[in-house]
This record gives C-alpha cells, sequence and structure tokens, in this order.
C-alpha cells in the first residue's frame, strides 16, 4: 500500500500499532491472566482512530472495548468488530432495543430508566448492564446501598435484561496521594456487598488505577491513556511498573520558504515583526487540524532542531522562523521524534495549559492516519476519501 493515493496533503498522523500492542501485553502481564482488559477506544481512541485501534487491541489480549456513546458502540458493530463493548456513559432509554439488539453493553443507575428501557427490548434480546457506582467522581452513577439492591432486583424481574458488570470509576488516581482513592474504594466495597450475587464482572481502574492500585484491579481493568502509550499524568510518570511506548506523532512537510527583512511581517494581525534577516517556513497544517492558535510561541522540529512558530496560526496554515534555508518538502515534526530529539505530546499539553488527553482527540479528523507495524504500512484512515 502506498499512502500517496490514499491522501493529498503533507500534514499526516502516524500510528504505530506495535506500540499499542506492547503496551496492552505489558499490562496483561502486570495485572496477570485473571484480570480481563477492556481497551477504551472513545472519542476516536483518543484520535487515534476506533477501528485500527479496536482491532489491534483485541488481537493483543484486551477482550473488551469500551466506548463513551452508543454511536460509537454502533460504529464499530457496523464495522466487523464482534467483541463485547460497553458505553460508559449515559444512553437514553428508547435506544435499548438497538443496544440489545447489537449486543453492545450499556450502564446503568436509575431504576426508572431500566424499567423504561426494558419496554423497548424486542423477542429474545437481552440488554447486558453495569451498574455504574458514584463513590466520589461525582458525575453518574448511584451512591446509596438501596439504590444497589433495587436495582439488582428490578434487573432480575426483567428476563430480557442481564447484569453483566458493576463499576466506580476514580477521580485521583493519577496523583501520587492515595487518601481519596482510599475513600472511593472503600465506599464501591460496600456497595459490593449489597449485592445478592456478584456480576461477572467488577471493574474500577482506569489506567492510573491500573497501573498503581493494585487493589482495585478487581476482574477487569479499563485501559486508556496508557494503551496509547502515556503516562495517566506527570505526578505518576515516575512511579509507573511498566514502560509505555506513545503510539501516535504528528508531522508535516515546508511548503514554502522566504528571506524577510528586518521589519516585514507574518500572518494575520501583523503580530509578529522581523527583527533581523529572517529565513520563514510556512506549514500546511492550522487551526482547523486541531494545531490551535494557541500553538503560537511553541516549537517544532526540523533537522533535529527545535524551531518556533511564529504569528498568528491561521485556519489551514502556519510559519515557522528558520535558522537557514531549507528544501521544499524538508519533514517538520510537531509532536514525536527527530535525530534523537523530540517534542512529547507532554510538553503540548503544558504549553497549552492542558492534558495530553485533550490533546490528542483535539487532532482533527482531516489529519489523515497512518497505521503502521514497524516498517510495513498497515492502512490509511481519511475520512474525506
Ligand atoms: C475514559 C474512561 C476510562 C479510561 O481512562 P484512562 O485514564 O484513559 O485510562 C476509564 N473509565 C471510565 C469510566 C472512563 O470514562
Amino acid at each position: 500500500m502506498d499512502s500517496h493515493n490514499q491522501f493529498h496533503r503533507d500534514t499526516w498522523v502516524d500510528i504505530d500499532l506495535d506500540a499499542i500492542q506492547y503496551n496492552i501485553q505489558q499490562v496483561a502481564e502486570q495485572v496477570g491472566a485473571e484480570v480481563s482488559i477492556m481497551a477504551v477506544v472513545k472519542g476516536n481512541a483518543y484520535g487515534h482512530g476506533y477501528l485500527q485501534i479496536a482491532k489491534t487491541a483485541l488481537r493483543s489480549g484486551a477482550s473488551h472495548l469500551a466506548v463513551a456513546l452508543l454511536d460509537e458502540a454502533l460504529f464499530l458493530r457496523r464495522n466487523g468488530i464482534e467483541a463485547p463493548i460497553v458505553v460508559l456513559g449515559a444512553s437514553r432509554a428508547e435506544d435499548a432495543g438497538i443496544a440489545a439488539q447489537q449486543q453492545v453493553q450499556l450502564t446503568v443507575f436509575n431504576v426508572e430508566w431500566i424499567e423504561k428501557a426494558s419496554t423497548y427490548i424486542s423477542g429474545d434480546d437481552t440488554l447486558f448492564l453495569h451498574l455504574k457506582c458514584d463513590t466520589g467522581m461525582g458525575r453518574i452513577g448511584v451512591k446509596t446501598a438501596d439504590e444497589v439492591k433495587k436495582i439488582e432486583k428490578v434487573i432480575y424481574q426483567h428476563a430480557s435484561l442481564h447484569l453483566e458488570g458493576i463499576f466506580t470509576h476514580f477521580a485521583t488516581a493519577d496523583q501520587i496521594d492515595r487518601t481519596y482513592g482510599d475513600e472511593q474504594l472503600a465506599r464501591f466495597q460496600q456497595l459490593l456487598e449489597q449485592l445478592e450475587k456478584r456480576p461477572h464482572f467488577v471493574h474500577a481502574s482506569n489506567s492510573a488505577g491500573a497501573l498503581t492500585r493494585e487493589d482495585s484491579l478487581f476482574s477487569l481493568i479499563r485501559f486508556g491513556i496508557s494503551m496509547y502509550g502515556l503516562s495517566p499524568s506527570d505526578e505518576i510518570a515516575g512511579i509507573l511498573p511498566i514502560k509505555l511506548k506513545p503510539a501516535l506523532s504528528f508531522h508535516t512537510t515546508l511548503t514554502h520558504v522566504k528571506k524577510i527583512m528586518p521589519g516585514e511581517k507574518v500572518s494575520y494581525g501583523s503580530t509578529y515583526v522581523a527583527d533581523h534577516q529572517e529565513w520563514i517556513g510556512t506549514l500546511p497544517l492550522g487551526y482547523a487540524d486541531g494545531w490551535i492558535r494557541k500553538m503560537q510561541g511553541f516549537e517544532v522540529l526540523i533537522d533535529g532542531v527545535k524551531v518556533p512558530i511564529v504569528g498568528r496560526v491561521c485556519m489551514d496554515q502556519c510559519m515557522i522562523r528558520l535558522p537557514q534555508s531549507f528544501p521544499l518538502g524538508t519533514k517538520v515534526t510537531l509532536i514525536g521524534e527527530q535525530k534523537n530529539n523530540k517534542i512529547l505530546i507532554d510538553e503540548v499539553a503544558r504549553h497549552l495549559e492542558t492534558i495530553h488527553y485533550e490533546v490528542a482527540c483535539a487532532i482533527s479528523s482531516r489529519v489523515p492516519r497512518v497505521y503502521w507495524q514497524g516498517k510495513e504500512l498497515i492502512s490509511v484512515l481519511n475520512p474525506l476519501k
């Protein structure tokens, strides 16, 4: 396969599928064979692309997939994914029928919702449910023993419903201080004790929990950010028990190079004024690609050297200041490595005063994703094609 007939621009994301496989194998070894791995592929697999990541995760040892929305789950089903898929967010009761029919598992936390949902399930279909407990995240979930008991009872009263799992979510697992996590875990344990019968899957840990809290593995982990090779936070990066390999890198090329004179200006608003004679390069990406205006003042890599982004970032282009002239088509790396130098996605996140989760998600679908296994090009994701 040649990527050149798959898209016609010189800005792209490379995804190293071997890195995804490596990260899953590492965590599998860490948590042990009794703990199942649910690969979290919501948000277009954190910007990496739903399908290739889902397939790679499943062949690397994940047994389940998780998404945030029913539509994400249905997209995976339409594209041939047969593994169990759990929707972690709230769904509409009216959509229980299609979820059951497509064997998509839903999150529940409300008795009335369950009663209503059951009326939408047809024939012999069964809807698999995961009961969400809010032990301190304050987002969705039941909080009391009574709610847990009642929901369990109502689910057992309906032949079309099956309680497949019970779970909670940590708010601070990516911090060194375990106090709040300990409190959440204690509340979860109390809620588990209310059950007549434990469902097959009990789960609490995201990546951070899975990698730092052996007491919270239960029977399944929900593995998101670290599957993509990223530490859940800077704070715990130093204490992770496994090595992670980032899967994503982001590249573009020079489309124009020019020399400008002192006093000459660059981009909208003329906010950048040259002090000296300077070489300015133009890059074919901008905020429509997720390379937002706040990237002004940050750096990119060319020929292994960091150079600054100057002037305002436009919708489809931005400019960099070069130490010298370079040939058109020279590769520029926005996130990733070049000649032993690198720009980590964490550095981009720090510049934007956000977290790397958001940076990866923000790279827009207009940017083709190119998938690699070693040196072999596997496929290209380009929604414009
Ligand atoms: C997104 C999400 C995860 C994955 O978290 P990571 O920090 O990316 O591992 C796990 N559980 C729930 C409920 C989520 O929403």
